[in-house]
């Protein structure tokens, strides 16, 4: 397994990380950064685990997107979106969102099931400074690429419903991108522990 060893940006301190990871995490000050393109600080939370929580739990890496959307012609069948909706203030054709894109490598049913669930109900949870010493799983999607797959996520949460929607156009502005840490634990499938 390639060691890769870097210097975190903030406190000057060596990361060494065995994980395959895009972003790197410093013990010390806390501080996680990508080196795709250039140096840069990136934004996270930790979730917590909820206090009664039985057994071992392992953090996955969501990039929040918030996105602004802008309908500029749908068309569908029986009249109102079936999701998106949801988020467009007073019956108006724009609205904004997180939508949750997964970032560790999984199956892409896992994904889509988790990012869809996740779009639609927002976790809430206590954020934490730290893991915790529990587990991690390395990023693979970068930031650069979460825009895109937001874009993918709001138009299959729409499309869900069959036969429903027949035309969608809108403009997406992605506003901040942030990493979340999102607790599971394994056993059987993925369940949440926050
Ligand atoms: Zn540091």
């Amino acid at each position: 397994m390639k060691v890769v060893q870097v210097k975190c940006p903030q406190c000057g301190l060596p990361i060494q990380t065995k994980v395959l990871d895009q972003l790197f995490y410093c013990e010390s000050c806390h501080t996680l950064h990508s080196r795709n393109g250039g140096v840069n600080i990136v934004p996270y939370e930790i979730a917590d685990v909820r206090p009664d929580l039985k057994g071992q739990a392992t953090y996955y890496p969501f990039w929040r997107v918030f996105c602004t959307v802008n309908i500029t012609n749908s068309n569908v069948a029986g009249g109102t979106l079936y999701k998106l909706s949801k988020y467009m203030q007073g019956g108006g054709n724009t609205g904004s969102l997180n939508v949750f894109v997964p970032a560790a490598e999984m199956d892409i049913g896992t994904s889509k099931q988790l990012a869809m669930s996740l779009t639609y109900e927002p976790p809430r949870y206590r954020p934490r400074m730290d893991f915790g010493g529990r587990e991690r799983l390395g990023t693979n999607i970068t930031k650069e690429e979460a825009a895109d797959v937001a874009d993918f996520v709001i138009v299959t949460m729409e499309a869900e419903k069959p036969g429903v929607l027949q035309s969608l156009t809108y403009d997406l502005k992605v506003n901040d991108i942030k990493l979340i840490y999102l607790p599971y634990s394994s056993a059987p499938g993925l369940v949440p522990a926050w």
